[in-house]
């Protein structure tokens, strides 16, 4: 079965074919941190889903490619800069590095690409040209380089694509800023920021005079340099659909006349302990916050990914103390069968498919609904049910718990929780091990013995049974 998601661009759940004529490689891009601060855990929801959307991609065998720009030059940057006096790239240095960090915390994989916006201001001046040449941006008096939607609108080009908008409304919530009183029209937005003495020396030269980039294009520029005009896959939080994606598809779609993006995905917004998050009400959390609490990046990776990405989910210090209960349910299980069939070389048995040991087939059927991650849960603890009753009764071979074994790895190769086991047998003791039983084999018993007497010294015993020796650490 084939992999349906919900498409914003469309407002339903399609089926997901890579532009790719042979299927197999995928342009995927979200939309990274503005590296002015600690990421709090609103924004950690979008990037383990983000997450979950590459591992399960990968593990349908596609060759993904990964962008994840880093807004390294914005508003709230500069104003850091001024106010601690700090060099621009040592200011946002700190905050990329903590972010990337914190992204392993979480078992994320890393973004193949990580542009940096100030690293592209060639690009982002070329595609600002390209609007100019096509008649839908214009140099303002006061310098600015803005993109016009009455133009854009006017070249029969769709401005709202991702939400239905109402365009005498547009953007009249948004605070004009005084830097842009020179914009023709108040839905237009900046794709070149003038000068102004605020920004210190935080500039570069442009054909339209000194400035910097506007947030928008940056995102436009890296992301079509490295995926081409047109990709696959392009990932957020809700939050960003207006105006950031919006101005995204008219930046890119006005200066190639190509579709920008083939599937547009948004996960919902984060509520902490039933509330919006805000520092005031004292439920504001970043990262290092939770950490400090006491919780483990897998207890928190694990909570984020039990909600559906287009729920609202309700975070909360309650959930997880339970997801530490979840985790300790996965671990024991994965663990007994790590003891149980820690021996045995899997082969030939890979031929026999069991459903009932090997769940990851299901799992997959559940993620293929638009990521349907409460059925892929469920699929896993009916999984560990069954496991658990067949290792009480003891009726579970050690080929058995091997075979159950590889599919937990497929599985957790999407979920990236890892399943931290009490029996985890270091190389030495397997060594070992192996040496009794060939040993053993060539009827050398005193040696077999002698190798037993060596491994209890270390504290692992041996136990031979019908199906096996099995290694347990006393
Ligand atoms: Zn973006």
């Amino acid at each position: 079965m084939g992999l349906k998601l919900f498409n914003t661009l469309s407002r339903s759940v399609q089926e997901f074919e890579p532009l790719d004529p042979d299927g197999k490689k995928v342009g995927m891009y979200c939309c990274g941190p503005t590296v002015y601060d600690f990421a709090h855990i609103g924004n950690w929801r979008t990037f383990v889903f983000a997450d979950l959307v590459r591992r399960y991609l990968e593990f349908k065998g596609h060759a993904v490619m990964h962008v994840m720009n880093i807004t390294d030059i914005e508003d709230k940057i500069i104003k850091g800069v001024r106010e601690s006096k700090t060099p621009l790239r040592e200011f946002t240095g700190k905050y990329e590095a903590a972010f990337l960090e914190d992204l392993k915390t979480l078992n994320c994989r890393e973004p193949h690409q990580k542009p940096r916006a100030t690293e592209h201001i060639p690009e982002i001046i070329a595609l600002i040209e390209k609007l100019i040449q096509r008649g839908v941006a214009y140099k303002a008096a006061d310098g600015s380089v803005y993109f016009s939607i009455e133009k854009y609108r006017g070249c029969g080009c769709n401005y709202g694509q991702l939400l239905k908008l109402n365009f005498d409304e547009m953007r009249a919530g948004e605070r004009v800023k005084s830097d842009e009183y020179a914009k023709e029209s108040i839905a237009d937005f900046a794709l070149w920021k003038a000068r102004v003495p605020e920004d210190g020396d935080i500039f570069w030269p442009s054909p339209f005079g000194e400035g910097r980039p506007g947030w928008h294009i940056e995102c436009s520029a890296m992301s079509m340099k490295i995926l081409g005009a047109s990709f696959d896959l392009h990932l957020g939080g809700e939050d960003l659909i207006f105006p950031h994606h919006e101005d995204e598809i008219a930046q890119s779609e006005g200066a190639t006349g190509k579709p920008f993006v083939k599937y547009w995905l948004h996960g919902a917004h984060l509520l902490v302990e039933g509330k919006k998050m805000s520092k005031s009400l004292g439920n504001f959390f970043t990262l290092r916050d939770l950490l400090a609490k006491g919780f483990t990046g897998r207890e928190i990776r694990f909570l984020l990914l039990s909600a559906h990405y287009r729920e609202t989910f309700n975070f909360t210090l309650e959930g997880l103390i339970g997801a530490k209960t979840a985790l300790t349910r996965i671990d024991e299980c994965v663990g007994k069968l790590r003891e149980i069939g820690v021996q045995v070389s899997i082969g030939s048995s890979q031929e026999t498919f069991k459903p009932e040991l090997q769940p990851h087939g299901q799992f997959s059927s559940a993620l293929d609904a638009d990521l349907c991650i409460s059925a892929a849960w469920a699929v896993v603890f009916d999984w560990i049910r069954e496991m658990n009753k067949r290792i009480a009764e003891n009726y579970l071979t050690a080929q058995d718990a091997a075979i159950a074994l590889m599919s937990w790895d497929k599985i957790d190769s999407v979920l990236g929780i890892g399943a931290k086991s009490a029996a985890e047998v270091p190389a030495e003791i397997l060594a070992l091990a192996e040496a009794r039983s060939a040993a053993k084999k060539a009827k050398d018993f005193k040696r077999a013995d002698a190798i037993r007497d060596e491994l209890k010294a270390k504290s692992w015993v041996i136990e031979d049974t019908p199906k096996g020796s099995k290694l347990k650490k006393i």
